[in-house]
């Protein structure tokens, strides 16, 4: 079989490694024969990450992207060794941990080596003082959160991908969990990191727990999603284990009244760990047996840490979802959300009924929030072969939140899946930046998003391209993402 017969999505991006046998054997000499593979079943488990379109092209026989070698470095002397081979020869080297990321950051779409980070696994240490955990980056969310329990902690960060998400996508993605809105997004949450850049230099930003010492660096590497160098260890900030959770939750007659119960809420310095709002149509998907929400719009709570200071936050959020016409449903819905918030079969099962569907994630302050949902469940709703549009908002702060659009449908007549996909995600994109939105909350820019950079950051994104230019001169470093468009189609 020659994956080079299939149909491969980003094929004119890619460029074939020359004298790659002469490559394998440098790189398999430089870093052990176990690391380094260019066997078709690894090939293949490297073409894509869990963007959902890739599930579609993957149920009709399509690949995402092809890589040539794959390697799993188990020290930074490995990284180290990879990266001069790749930078003489100028090939394009990905970093990749779980493949979790839905946006195609992981995809290799010039081809390339992969360097899976997943052998950077060992959790150094706690400090108890500090307060801190320092851990490998390729170590996976849950085995993190997991120890942190066993020893009273914990982390905070509770992505929903938690079971198949790594330290370094987090860092990579600037990722937000379930429980952000009292602990914070990964950038808050984040005191210190080690790195290798481009050029096989290491850097480290010691933790640190506030500094004035010029621009932080460090914030700059945040969020760069595999084109700036690769993160090898981290030192995370952690919690004492909650004493106490209080479970809330509240039904509102219209998704205004549930964003100006929350706003007040935040208003007055309460920061709930788990805020989230679901729109009439999330309420009537995943509450349809709460007979108080039917036709209302669902809004749960959790409440946690030192028991006192629950008792007082929990007070003051009942108190603000009676002044905002809240109907209490008890604590049931939490007890509901708890069961199933990392279930996600929901998205897996369209493929195979060839309904393309996704989500999207962006971030508005306050006074733009209602117009912001508005505009976009409109706009998609016009996108010929639409079937669902719905929003839930789960990421909240005093100046404004997250909102999490969720679409899906069927391409019109003529269409690609791929061109309604694209189609859907420019509807959302356009209508979030004329609401006075930013185009990512959490889960970044990836293949999805790159065209719409200049938009979002205006002269910004030349800065960007000097420091990318800069940093990384042979552009080795997941080209085909974040400052160059990779979507040719599309209306914008
Ligand atoms: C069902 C589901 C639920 C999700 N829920 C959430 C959620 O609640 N919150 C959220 O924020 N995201 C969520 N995501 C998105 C995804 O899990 C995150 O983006 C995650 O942070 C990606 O981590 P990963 O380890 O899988 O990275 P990968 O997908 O392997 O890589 C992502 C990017 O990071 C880069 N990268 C990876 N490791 C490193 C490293 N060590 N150094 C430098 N670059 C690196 C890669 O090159 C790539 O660009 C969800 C995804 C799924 C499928």
């Amino acid at each position: 079989m020659d994956f080079n017969d299939f149909d491969i999505i980003y094929q004119e991006k890619r460029a074939l490694i020359k004298n790659k046998d002469k490559i394998v054997a440098e790189l398999k000499q430089n870093i052990g024969e176990k690391n380094v593979s260019t066997k078709q079943i690894d090939i293949l488990a490297y073409t894509k990450d869990t963007s959902l379109i890739a599930m579609n092209w993957t149920m009709e026989g399509k690949i995402a992207g092809l890589p040539e070698i794959i390697t799993w470095p188990a020290n930074t002397s490995h990284i180290i060794e990879i990266l001069k081979v790749a930078n003489r020869e100028k090939i394009p080297v990905v970093p990749y941990a779980e493949g979790s990321g839905v946006v195609g950051g992981a995809i290799p779409v010039k081809g390339g080596i992969i360097i899976d980070m997943k052998r950077f696994n060992k959790i150094i240490g706690i400090n108890n003082k500090n307060l801190s955990v320092t851990v490998q980056t390729g170590t996976n969310g849950m085995n993190l959160e997991r120890y942190l329990n066993s020893k009273g902690y914990t982390g905070g960060h509770i992505p929903q991908s938690l079971y198949t998400s790594s330290v370094g996508g987090w860092i990579a993605h600037r990722a937000a969990g379930q429980f952000s809105s009292k602990y914070g997004k990964i950038e808050d949450i984040i005191l210190g990191m080690k790195l290798i850049l481009p050029t096989g230099d290491k850097i480290k930003f010691d933790p640190m727990a506030r500094a004035a010492t010029g621009p932080q660096l460090d914030k700059y590497f945040i969020g760069s999603e595999g084109t700036l160098g690769i993160v090898t260890e981290a030192t995370l900030k952690i919690w004492p284990y909650p004493e106490k959770r209080a479970l809330i939750s509240y039904a509102f007659p219209t998704i205004e009244d549930s964003l100006n119960a929350t706003r007040e809420i935040m208003r007055e310095h309460i920061f709930p760990a788990v805020i989230r709002i679901y729109d009439a149509d999330e309420t009537l998907r995943h509450f349809d047996h709460i007979e108080k929400a039917k036709n209302k719009v669902m809004t749960i709570f959790v409440c946690e840490g030192n028991e006192r200071l629950v008792d007082l936050e929990e007070t003051i959020t009942r108190e603000k979802c009676e002044g905002n016409s809240g109907i209490d449903c008890g604590k049931e819905p939490v007890d509901h959300w708890f069961e199933t918030r990392f279930k996600v079969t929901e998205t897996s099962m369209f493929p195979p009924y060839r309904i393309v569907a996704d989500t999207i994630e962006v971030a508005v302050m306050w006074d733009d929030a209602s117009k912001l949902y508005h505009s976009v469940v409109e706009a998609t709703e016009k996108v010929e072969g639409n079937l669902l549009v719905s929003a839930h908002v789960s990421h909240f702060y005093p100046n404004g939140v997250g909102f999490y659009f969720t679409f899906g449908g069927v391409p019109g007549k003529g269409k690609s899946q791929f061109d309604f996909y694209k189609e859907c995600w420019n509807t959302i994109i356009k209508a979030t930046l004329e609401s006075g939105g930013s185009i990512s909350h959490h889960h970044g820019i990836g293949i999805n998003r790159s065209h719409w950079m200049d938009k979002e950051w205006d002269g910004g994104l030349e800065v960007m391209k000097k420091f990318k230019d800069a940093l990384d001169p042979n552009n080795i470093f997941n080209p085909g993402k974040i400052y160059e468009k990779t979507w040719n189609g599309g209306d914008k």
